[in-house]
């Protein structure tokens, strides 16, 4: 075996979520899954003599240039007719090169396709850039010229050739058999699905606001581990492909097992999975599913063993109305994924004690700013009155900080009238000061003094107390920051701080948020 294929379909993310119609998003997610298995299944017919196909990779072997020239071309133009678009690399092993010297050219190779610095007939199997027609636009992607009316469904009659294809496919609904079937197939063919965001929101039971929360997870250090996979053996890639395979079975029992534990067994769950890609995971739930959902995800991966070390993911919640753009929250979620990566990066990388992160922002703006931005406009509030001291959110949490606080939010905020939490959450959000106002003239004045009402608030006051120092706010944690930008005691040489500074922690308002979906799910 000499000679080498890697291909890399690029850009998931944008085509699967270039539209905010569901069905169209289920479609491509589908199309991707299925050109997976395609080029899996076409080792016999390609005379390749290695094949190992996953989370939107394929990587072949073969004895003949031509033979990888023809499976190039056959993988490429599937993936164009579905509408993705695919790098690919082929490069031949000379001299005893080990299995990393070849992955490394076959990364170069894929970084210059990816750049534009290839010949310009390597990228004749791209997708054609989309027409610009400004009449005839498709309603579904608004991006192709849609098709001319075939008498179809009304709606089709809307679509361009790629959503027409897309929403074929999701409304085919096959169930096929396990082994020829993709393991997003699998997810259908083990769960019934509620079909569209308003019942899955559950808007016919009368609430028009109804929200649903977008999860995106994503395994933390991949490409570390499949580098050092390959970098540790040079066996023709043999446990690189062994890897990868159980890689995407351990998932889909992880994800089939979450689902089945979650949700239980019924018709029309309120879920759907939007995207199974490898490690590369998105689902969207009604609110009030996602921490028990988040939670048996993150017990699960605890059991997954791949090449000895614990895998770990960065996880991203958004919650929103239903009736936002499903794509637009989608890369929030993606977002607050990634900034959940960075703790985990940050404090353990590759650590014994690893743990999964996870990262949350209800949605309570209406423009679909960056949730990130929102947080900052969130949280910032109180420092014009004090330059001294800044508001900063313990979020994101690693999962057993999660746990703790999904599990103290009850007994917390747990005996508060609703319109009492409300006001305290506003509060919270605005500062220590004003949380202290709240406390003091909103929750005992209106009671008249009578402090026993709301035992429970008091007495997490009380206990707050006894364990904070003397002079923080309460409910408010605050760390300092030195001359070093570093947390105070930390002794190091720098940190990413503003210097000289104290931190108020929000855990508080995270802690209510929480109690508020908890208390969604229960009320069920
Ligand atoms: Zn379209």
């Amino acid at each position: 075996m000499t000679y080498y294929v890697l291909l890399d379909a690029m850009g998931i993310q944008r085509t699967v979520f270039e539209t905010n119609k569901l069905k169209v998003i289920l479609g491509a997610s589908l199309q991707l899954a299925q050109w997976q298995l395609y080029c899996r299944d076409s080792r016999a017919k390609s005379g390749a003599s290695y094949m190992s196909s996953a989370g939107g990779n394929v990587l072949a072997g073969f004895d003949d240039d031509t033979k990888a020239r023809m499976f190039i071309e056959d993988a490429c133009l599937a993936a164009q007719g579905c509408g993705f678009s695919v790098a690919w690399a082929l490069t031949e092993r000379k001299n005893r090169e080990t299995d990393q010297e070849v992955w490394q050219k076959l990364q170069v190779e894929i970084g210059r396709f990816k750049a534009g610095d290839r010949d310009a007939t390597d990228y004749a199997y791209l997708p054609e850039l989309p027409k610009i027609d400004n009449k005839n636009i498709c309603t579904f992607c608004g991006m192709r010229t849609r098709e001319k009316s075939d008498g179809g469904a009304a709606d089709r009659d809307k679509a361009c050739t790629v959503c027409k294809e897309r929403i074929l496919l999701k409304e085919k609904d096959k169930k096929a058999a396990a082994g020829t079937a993709t393991n997003l197939e699998m997810l259908y063919a083990n769960h019934d699905f509620a079909e569209d965001l308003e019942a899955i929101a559950g808007v016919k039971t009368g609430d028009e606001r109804a929200s649903v929360a977008v999860v995106v997870m994503d395994l933390n250090d991949m490409g570390n581990r499949v580098k050092r996979i390959i970098g540790g053996q040079s066996d023709e890639f043999k446990t690189f492909g062994v890897f990868s395979r159980s890689l995407e079975e351990e998932l889909f029992t992880l994800f089939d097992g979450a689902l089945k534990t979650v949700f239980g067994v019924s018709k029309s769950l309120p879920c759907q999975p939007l995207l199974f890609a490898g490690d590369d995971v998105a689902f969207v739930m009604r609110e009030d599913y996602w921490i028990p959902f988040v939670n048996e995800v993150f017990k699960g991966l605890k059991t997954v063993k791949l090449d000895g070390g614990p895998v770990t993911c960065g996880a991203g919640v958004v919650i929103a109305p239903h009736n936002f753009p499903i794509n637009r929250l989608v890369d929030m979620a993606e977002e607050l994924a990634g900034n959940a990566k960075r703790l985990f990066r940050h404090r353990q990388a590759g650590g014994k004690d690893a743990e999964s992160v996870l990262d949350w922002h209800v949605f309570q703006e209406s423009a679909f700013a960056s949730a990130l931005e929102a947080r900052q406009r969130l949280f910032l509030q109180e420092v014009q009155t004090n330059e001294e001291a800044y508001m900063a959110t313990d979020k994101p949490y690693t999962a057993s900080e999660f746990n703790t606080l999904c599990g103290g939010a009850k007994k917390f905020w747990g005996n508060l009238p609703e319109t009492k939490r409300h006001g305290l959450y506003e509060a919270l959000c605005y500062g220590p000061e004003a949380t202290r106002d709240f406390l003091a003239l909103q929750l005992l004045r209106d009671e008249n003094d009578q402090l026993q009402k709301y035992d429970g608030i008091w007495q997490a006051v009380e206990d707050w107390n006894t364990q904070k120092q003397d002079g923080d706010p309460v409910l408010w944690h605050t760390l300092k920051t030195d001359r070093n930008g570093a947390l105070e005691g930390s002794g190091a040489e720098s940190g990413p701080y503003k210097t000289d500074i104290t931190l108020h922690y929000t855990d508080c308002t995270d802690s209510m948020e929480l109690y508020w979906m908890q208390q969604k799910g229960s009320g069920q």
